[in-house]
């Protein structure tokens, strides 16, 4: 069974049935939807259309839910009249980067751009395994009548 992905100069070693375990004990909800903030609130109203099938596919690789994120975050949380917002956020999988550097690498990626990250918040993790994430950015649409700011 395979167990290591490349992603351009990334490489990374995952544990499926550790991440599917992860998924079932750890995240069971989603981080947008345990916020009380609007920007969360407008991520999650659009998080099964925002992201693409070649990230999808690369989730599913390790066990990662794309219906779970660990967290999202707005960038462009104080500005208000702007059609869309840029997200960045963190899906986790059992697993470590063995290959490549922490980066966001420049390969032309931008509407949506994703790639592997080791730093990412853990406070609330089991520590006995190792974690990794795949981090992206999207531009979301600001779809919520209510403005940010
Ligand atoms: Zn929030």
């Amino acid at each position: 069974m395979k167990s290591e992905i490349c992603l351009l100069q990334q490489t990374v070693r995952f544990d499926r049935e550790a991440t599917i375990a992860l998924y079932r004990d750890t995240i069971t909800v989603p981080g947008a939807d345990a916020c009380t903030c609007i920007s969360c609130k407008n991520f999650a109203t659009q998080r099964s259309k925002l992201y693409p099938g070649d990230f999808l596919m690369l989730l599913n690789e390790p066990g990662g839910d794309p219906r779970k994120e660990w967290e999202a975050f707005d960038y462009d949380f104080e500005r208000e009249n702007l059609p869309n917002h840029l997200y960045g956020g963190w899906f986790l999988f059992c697993g470590e980067l063995i290959q490549g550097s922490d980066k966001r690498p420049d390969h032309g990626q931008t509407l949506f751009a994703y790639w592997f990250a080791t730093t990412f918040p853990t406070a609330t993790l089991p520590k006995e395994r190792k974690v990794c994430s795949v981090e992206f950015c999207a531009l979301v649409p600001w779809v919520l009548s209510e403005l940010p700011g």
